[in-house]
């Protein structure tokens, strides 16, 4: 689904990342791990052009998007993506949040669209919520309606940068067992996160960056038993 080439990005002289080369494939669970300031948001937010690369290419569903001349709007419509700050519009209810996108975009009707948010709260557990506002909602409330924003677009991958960083606590769980959900239903997921337990249990890959590069890349049982890059090594022995 998306074949990152050799991704290369400088903001001046900090080259921060340095030539990372993957592919994500359909129904995969890709978490990403690493130190703070290594360059995992930059790697996000390049891979639906929130960042546009220095060097190298991303290739989705067989597109370049790194090419001037690819529309890139379109394909960030397959490509859902959610933040640590939950960014919903404050001055609509949830469920306008929900539907604004694909109207705007006339993807789908007014009637289509509130159908869908109906749905997508029901899947988030919030049905009751469809006129609160984003201030009425707690922490973990306002990341799942993040996350059914996104899934409004029926995106055919979601990216996740640190979802549940700015949670307090006792809401980290409720967004994890969605996002555990998700990918059950066999969506594709890009997840930087810091929590292990997550990318243990739901990961199908890890990958361990530093230094502008995928240092580690394993299954999650090799990934955390047998960790073989040393700075890999220190990094787990500090956050296990
Ligand atoms: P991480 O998400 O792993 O903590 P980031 O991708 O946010 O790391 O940042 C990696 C490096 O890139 C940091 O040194 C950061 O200061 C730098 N950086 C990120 N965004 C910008 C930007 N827009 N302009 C300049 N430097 C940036
Ligand atoms: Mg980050």
């Amino acid at each position: 689904m998306i074949q990152v080439q050799d991704l290369k990005k400088a903001f001046g002289a900090n080259q921060v990342l340095d030539g990372i080369s993957t592919d994500i494939c359909q129904g995969e669970v890709v978490a990403i791990i690493g130190p703070s300031g290594s360059g995992k948001s930059t790697f996000l937010r390049s891979l639906n052009l929130l960042e546009v690369p220095t060097g190298g290419k991303i290739l989705f569903e067989g597109t370049d998007i790194t090419d001037p001349k690819v529309d890139i709007n379109r394909h960030r419509q397959k490509i859902g993506m959610v933040f640590q700050q939950f960014n919903l519009f404050p001055h609509k209810t949830v469920k306008q949040n929900i539907m604004m996108a694909p109207v705007a975009l006339k993807l789908m009707t007014k009637e289509e669209a509130s159908k869908r948010a109906d749905e997508l709260l029901a899947r988030v557990g919030l049905p009751d919520k469809a006129n609160a506002y984003p201030d009425m909602l707690s922490g973990g409330q306002k990341q799942r309606i993040a996350i059914a924003r996104s899934l409004a677009m029926n995106p055919d991958v979601m990216l996740f940068d640190e979802p549940t960083s700015a949670l307090d606590p006792e809401m980290v769980g409720e967004v994890l067992e969605l996002m555990k959900e998700l990918a059950k239903s066999g969506m594709t997921m890009v997840v930087v996160t810091h929590e292990m337990g997550f990318a243990r249990e739901v990961a199908t890959r890890v990958l361990f960056i530093d230094d502008g590069k995928i240092q580690e890349q394993n299954s999650p049982k090799e990934f955390f038993e047998n960790p073989k890059n040393p700075r890999l090594k220190e990094f787990l022995s500090k956050v296990l």
